[in-house]
Order: structure tokens, then C-alpha cells, then sequence
């Protein structure tokens, strides 16, 4: 999806922010990178909500134009189109009105301090909410087991839903076709909203007020401040202490090595 420019507390940066409480107010003012690969993303984006609109009947408008435009991002789009319309295929079996949604925004503030984001597509067929959210990224491969940003768009859905459908199951995907990956977790609505209330709600308010411990972890890649973060550097120092530390006992290793040392020594001295 694109990037959420105004959410400090966005929901794709959630696995940071709820591992590394502070860093959402630390990297607040900090100015956003653009990079090619986002601006790929973003032109895929707009390619995938035109194509789907179109499969589904809906007002899609001219279709975007992009200079990232290539063969492979068409191939992927039709894919991502091809699943969704899989998905509504599907519900309709047992559905005779399924809802759909496109790019929605997604309201979780009663979480998350003034937290929103856009989920890229919807479906309510009975008792159940499908979420998918489409990454054109080919650098890490995301799965949707536990994925914050997945629960969070999922808890803005069902704030939308829950009042008009009994939703007992949400099911969240994300396709990442550029990896041959689609990642799909299921939860029931109950344990989710329990996930909210007990995880997600006190880490969220540390993150509001900028407090916390500062964590290193995987999530650092995407961190503004990463090149900066004295945390991050402390964290690769241990390390690197780690790693050069010499051990108290010589292992067999060593040894072997040592005696193979001497022997090439005392032919080349004969
Ligand atoms: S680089 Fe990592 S540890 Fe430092 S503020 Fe960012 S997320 Fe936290």
C-alpha cells in the first residue's frame, strides 16, 4: 500500500514501532526517503486498484500511467487482479452478497493514538473479513502470521463492519508476487480484539508519548534513524565484541590447525 505520509503511528511501520516504543516520535520530524523502489510500489499500486476496479465492475477512471510501467509489472498486477477476483469467486459460493472494498481507509484510533492507514482490499462474506494487502517489494519476503500491520488494518476493518455483520474469523493475505508469495493467516475476531486491548493499546500509548526502551531488531532496516541510532550501534559493538572475542580454551580445531602449521614448518626447515 502507499506510504502512510501523515500516521505517526502508521500501520506499516507498527512492527517498529511496537518493538522500539520511541522510535515513532524520534523519527516523527524526520524526513520521509523516497526511493525508487517506493515510487515502483506506488505505480503498482494504482495499476492494481485500476485493474481490480475494472474486473469488479466498479468506477476505475483512465488507467494510470507510470514511468515505472514495465512487462513484469503488468504480468504481477494481472496476478494480484486474477487472485482477488479468486477471493470474490469464492465468497459468492456461499455468499449471495459478498462486500468489497478498494484502497479503504482504515480507522484504528480507538487503539492507536490518531492511528489510520489504507487497506488495499476488503471482502465481508458472512461471518467473515478477508484482508489483503499487495507488496511489490522483492527485497524481504512479509508474512501475514501475527503481522501488526495485517491486525491493525483488520482492527480498522472490523470498526467499519463489526456493526452492520457478525464477523466471527478474519483472514489476512498478503501478495507479494515478485517472491511467488502469498501469505495468509486466519484469527478469529475475538482473539484479535484481545491482541488490541492487551498488546497492542499500552505499546501504542508508549509509542504516542515517545517512551519506552529503544530495541534493536529487524525492524531497524526500515527506521529513519538507523544511520544515527546510538541503540542500533550499540547493538552491532556488542556483537562485533562477540565475535572477536578469543576463547579461554583452544578448540580441536585450532589445535589441528596449530599441528599442520608446524609440520609444513619443520619441512620446509629439513
Ligand atoms: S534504528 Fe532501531 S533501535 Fe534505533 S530508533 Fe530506529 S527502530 Fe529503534
Amino acid at each position: 500500500m502507499p506510504p502512510e505520509v501523515h500516521s505517526v503511528l502508521g500501520a506499516s511501520a507498527a512492527d517498529r514501532w511496537m518493538n522500539c516504543t520511541p522510535s515513532a516520535q524520534l523519527t516523527a520530524g524526520m524526513e520521509d526517503e523516497t526511493t525508487t523502489f517506493a515510487a515502483e510500489g506506488t505505480a503498482a499500486h494504482a495499476l492494481c486498484e485500476w485493474k481490480v476496479r475494472k474486473a469488479l465492475k466498479m468506477r476505475a477512471g483512465r488507467r494510470p500511467t507510470s514511468d515505472y510501467w514495465t512487462d513484469e509489472m503488468e504480468e504481477f498486477t494481472d496476478d494480484y487482479r486474477d487472485f482477488i477476483m479468486d477471493l470474490v469467486g469464492q465468497a459468492k459460493l456461499t455468499c449471495k452478497d459478498p462486500v468489497t472494498l478498494i484502497e479503504q481507509h482504515l480507522d484504528f484510533s480507538c487503539y492507536v493514538p490518531d492511528g489510520f492507514g489504507t487497506g488495499d482490499f476488503l471482502l465481508v462474506a458472512d461471518k467473515e473479513l478477508n484482508v489483503v494487502d499487495f507488496k511489490y517489494g522483492r527485497g524481504v519476503a512479509v508474512y501475514a502470521d501475527h503481522n501488526p500491520q495485517m491486525m491493525l488494518y483488520a482492527l480498522g476493518a472490523l470498526n467499519l463492519f463489526d456493526c452492520l455483520y457478525d464477523i466471527e474469523q478474519v483472514t489476512m493475505t498478503i501478495f507479494q508476487p515478485r517472491l511467488s508469495s502469498i501469505s495468509t493467516w486466519t484469527i478469529s475476531a475475538e482473539e484479535l480484539y484481545k491482541w488490541a486491548e492487551e498488546v497492542l493499546k499500552p505499546k501504542a500509548e508508549l509509542a504516542a508519548k515517545g517512551e519506552g526502551e529503544f530495541i534493536s531488531g529487524s525492524w531497524c532496516r526500515f527506521c529513519k534513524a538507523r544511520n544515527t541510532c546510538r541503540a542500533r550501534a550499540e547493538s552491532f559493538l556488542e556483537l562485533a565484541k562477540m565475535e572477536f572475542q578469543p576463547p579461554a580454551l583452544l578448540s580441536d580445531v585450532i589445535f589441528c590447525e596449530r599441528k599442520e602449521w608446524i609440520g609444513i614448518e619443520e619441512r620446509s626447515s629439513a
